[in-house]
């Protein structure tokens, strides 16, 4: 690492290094006068080195950028928390100020005093913390190895362009007025989706790119208009070649990046994603899976009922009757309860309330409902929900989709609240067969005159499963699609499909989402008519690299991994952005409407 500037970093020195002459550049951090002798702790970007000095402390303000030069001793009391804690440098007189700082506003060490706002306004700053700099460094290694990867699997990484072609099916476009055409827009793209299907019609039978997507959406905490994608195609597959070459992708990123041999990954449908855990990206670090007392098939288990018929109200008017077995949790206090019966309620989640049954040590079992429900009665609930003495049985009532939505919001808390989602243990699986199609009852993240039609689940260039085509004059909610996402500790952490390669195929596709013939041609005509020149079959899938980053790193939140992220309204608070243009600029792209003067 020796340049003009130094010998060494600030992480490099060690006790084989001592009695050399070193220069070494960085960041004062920190110092202590021990009456007459300062140390000061030097930091860079490799780590932190003890300096010995006689010298006047101002020159050791901090955050002053300096370069020593000085002499390596070994440390009389060592740190071990350091890997550079056995040895400290004796200054020589020479210290240079490199520049000076002013006082930064919050400290910049892992426990710093700086509040959410004030970390992004100042990200720079907030960059030079250990914990910050290493999630991007994590970002960085799985950058790296998933390049290997992929490249040793002869993937080629081609670029696409960013100013594209607005095509608001999907989410909602960010889009780019052209000064060169009047009244004309670019779009930044949500996905290369489209591209990465030519340049499979163009032969590259391999691709990939590291991508930024653009996505004009209500913010989430782990959303953010601007994210990063691991984008892929393939030619020649099917959808179990995808799974496998993916499913390697992502075992060699554990493997090679956090030393974690993952097993086969385990696949479930989407149908029983929803049945079992509610969910179509279910946790699986834990079992705890819906029990079903009532349903609407016709062989609906009769479990609710109980002796004394329909008494019980709430269950005889529910479409769905579902509940969880939480193991261990029969002792929960009143209190306890009650608060998740909060929980259940509130407008998020949208429950009216919550029935539990407890599975008592000695055995017997009392339930909030024991007016209608007997002991007996309880015991095959038990059966039903496997329940052991200890356990603890919750129950949500209502319409089916609304019901399980709120059951899989309990299961992950009451996960939480257990300890079963622990974020060094990964639990990865692939949901496959999901809907091609979903009804759009009026969705906040896409445009209002996309309400009332049909939606594609995954995006219109799905393919639906062969044997399912008939299927989608007749009943295009039950056409399945080989579509697939791969899910990690309840987090979609990527999702893809086979895409249709047959022209006819896709204009039928476009009809079916309401597209007239020459919407369809003026969005899409570059992809159909790409598909009339010797289309490939071919699919491929997309992964989250942000998401991916923060699952790595054992975090919630994409924000710490992303250099510089924008806040949860999606402003830039450091550069000020979004912000307001000049009349001028908005003249000469056509955007600002000169008021005639007619004085
Ligand atoms: N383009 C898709 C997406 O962004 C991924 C894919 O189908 O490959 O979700």
């Amino acid at each position: 690492m020796e340049t003009k500037y130094r010998t060494h970093t600030c992480g490099e020195l060690r006790i084989s290094d001592v009695n050399k002459d070193v220069i070494l550049c960085g960041w004062v951090q920190k110092t202590r006068n021990m009456g007459g002798v300062i140390f000061v702790d030097l930091r860079d970007r490799y780590g932190i080195t003890q300096l010995v000095s006689e010298n006047d402390p101002s020159v050791f303000a901090r955050e002053t950028v300096i370069q020593i030069t000085g002499h390596v001793q070994e440390r009389e009391s060592k740190n071990k928390n350091l890997p550079t804690g056995d040895i400290e440098v004796v200054l020589s007189d020479v210290i240079k100020i490199l520049n000076s700082s002013i006082t930064p506003p919050f400290t910049i060490e892992d426990e710093t005093d700086g509040g959410d706002e004030l970390r992004m306004k100042y990200r720079y700053l907030d960059l030079r913390r250990n914990i910050v700099r290493k999630n991007l460094e994590l970002r960085h290694r799985l950058a790296i190895e998933t390049r290997n990867y992929l490249d040793k699997l002869h993937f080629l990484e081609v670029e696409t362009p960013v100013l594209i072609k607005s095509t608001p099916e999907g989410a909602r476009d960010f889009v780019v007025p052209s000064r060169m055409h009047k009244g004309e827009f670019y779009a930044l793209p949500q996905s290369p989706q489209t591209f990465k299907q030519l340049l499979m019609v163009s032969g590259f039978d391999r691709y990939y790119q590291i991508v930024k997507c653009f996505r004009d959406e209500d913010l989430r905490a782990d959303r953010q208009p601007e994210f990063t994608q691991i984008d892929c195609e393939m030619s020649f597959v099917e959808q179990e070649d995808i799974l496998n070459t993916f499913e390697g992708l992502v075992k060699h990123l554990f493997k090679t990046v956090k030393g974690v041999d993952i097993p086969e990954l385990s696949r479930m449908t989407h149908a029983d994603a929803m049945k079992y855990y509610g969910n179509d990206k279910p946790d699986t670090r834990f079992e705890m899976k819906f029990v079903e007392l009532k349903n609407s098939e016709p062989d609906s288990p009769l479990l609710w009922r109980g002796a004394g018929g329909e008494a019980f109200k709430l269950f005889a008017e529910a479409e769905l009757v579902v509940g969880i077995c939480a193991k261990g949790a029969a002792e929960y206090t009143r209190k306890q309860l009650d608060e998740l019966t909060e929980f259940v309620k509130r407008p998020q989640i949208g429950a009216t309330g919550l029935i539990y049954a407890r599975h008592n040590a000695d055995g017997t079992i009392k339930s909030s409902v024991d007016k209608f429900y007997n002991e007996e009665e309880l015991k095959k609930w038990s059966v039903a929900f496997n329940s052991q003495p200890g356990d603890l049985i919750l129950i949500l009532a209502g319409t089916a989709d609304k019901a399980r939505k709120a059951l899989s919001e309990l299961r992950l808390e009451m996960g939480t609240r257990l300890g079963l989602r622990d974020k060094n243990k990964f639990s990865c699986l692939w949901v496959i067969d999901f809907p091609l199609l979903e009804w759009n009852d009026g969705d906040p993240n896409v445009l209002a005159s996309l309400a009332g039609r049909w939606h594609a689940k995954h995006h219109p260039f799905t393919s639906p499963k062969p044997e399912d085509i008939d299927l989608l004059n007749s009943s295009p909610g039950e056409v399945c699609a080989n579509a697939y996402d791969m899910v990690i500790n309840g987090v979609e952490i990527g999702g893809g499909s086979i895409r249709i390669h047959d022209k006819k195929l896709q204009a039928k596709m476009f009809e079916i989402l309401g597209f007239t013939k020459e919407e369809a041609q003026n969005q899409f005509g570059f992809l159909m008519n790409a598909f009339e020149y010797g289309a490939p079959p071919h699919g491929g899938l997309a992964f989250g690299f942000d998401r991916l980053c923060s699952l790595f790193g054992g975090s919630d939140g994409i924000r710490d991994f992303i250099a510089f992220p924008k806040n949860n309204a999606g402003r830039d608070v450091m550069i000020d952005s979004p912000s307001a243009i000049s009349d001028e600029q908005l003249n000469e792209l056509h955007i600002l409407v000169k008021k005639e003067n007619h004085a």
